[in-house]
């Protein structure tokens, strides 16, 4: 997985997740469920969001560029 592809699963879990803690305001199973997709859209988060050339987690950064190793993200 590419670390862009893993920055958009990431969100879109963020997002999805947030939506079912919404709907948690009608019955709080759907808060807790939310919590936990939005808590697993971590998980590719720290997996895959790495610098493809040094291996090094990329953090919060959304740069072009690896700020460890100065590579290029996208080819
Ligand atoms: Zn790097």
């Amino acid at each position: 997985m590419k670390p862009k592809e893993a920055r958009k699963l990431t969100v879109t879990l963020i997002i999805v997740g947030f939506v079912v803690m919404l709907m948690g305001y009608f019955h709080g199973a759907f808060f807790a469920l939310g919590a936990c997709v939005s808590f697993a859209a971590l998980i590719p988060n720290f997996l895959f969001y790495r610098c493809p050339h040094c291996g090094r987690y990329l953090g919060r950064s959304d740069g072009a560029f690896c700020q460890h190793c100065g590579e290029r993200l996208e080819e």
